[in-house]
């Protein structure tokens, strides 16, 4: 089965899950390349996902869109979801039950696809990755989480209200390309690390 169909499996498990939290709203389970090298994680769906069924597809969903183009990518040619896959009420902020419900089909979704990277979009799935991060200090930077190279940003939605933080956003963005080559190496200098012959291991990468 390759990884598309895995994902579809997944998919489809996870629609007929009844325990599941939100059951109110619709699954929106996340779209792109599952061959791809990174993916971008944000909060919960909103109206306009809701509707769609889609990931990102609002305002913030545009603005993120424009990031992705900026670094010269295609949206196509990454895979976008969220942490919590349905809607909650008001868009209200998800409850901690409600990520740890969801948490086995995210863990299931980022096993199949493998990145290199993922970017969490907002302090809330930054939390998921890195409990303590704190998203003002931590944003841009480059931790690893599991053997993935994990670097938060602020959620597009909070670049919307606060429009300072787009320089921010684009900075970060700017470094991933970058990132993408140099991760076997960071790898490879972990995995020294990690069997003791240089005894410098920090979480955060630069
Ligand atoms: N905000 C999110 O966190 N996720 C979406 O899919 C849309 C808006």
């Amino acid at each position: 089965m390759n990884k598309l169909q895995e994902l579809k499996e997944l998919e489809t498990q996870m629609a007929s899950d009844s325990s599941l939290p939100l059951q109110e709203s619709n699954l929106v389970f996340g779209e792109g390349s599952p061959d791809t090298d990174v993916v971008f994680i944000g909060e919960a769906p909103g109206f306009h996902e809701d509707q769609q069924r889609r990931p990102f597809v609002g305002r913030a969903g545009k603005l993120l869109d424009k990031l992705i183009e900026g670094i010269g990518w295609e949206r196509k040619d990454v895979y976008i979801t969220n942490i919590v896959k349905r809607r909650p009420p008001e868009n209200r902020d998800p409850l901690p039950e409600e990520i740890e419900s969801y948490k086995p089909y995210l863990e299931k979704q980022l096993a199949i696809i493998n990145p290199k990277i993922i970017v969490p979009l907002g302090r809330f799935s930054m939390m998921y990755f890195l409990p303590l991060g704190k998203i003002s200090q931590d944003q841009g930077k480059v931790f690893w989480w599991k053997d993935v190279l994990v670097m938060p940003v602020y959620h597009p939605a909070a670049a919307l209200r606060n429009g300072n933080l787009v320089d921010d956003l684009e900075r970060a963005f700017a470094k991933l390309p970058k990132l993408i080559g140099k991760y076997e190496k960071l790898l490879e200098e972990r995995t020294r690390v990690k069997s003791g012959d240089k005894p410098k291991a920090p979480n955060k990468l630069f």
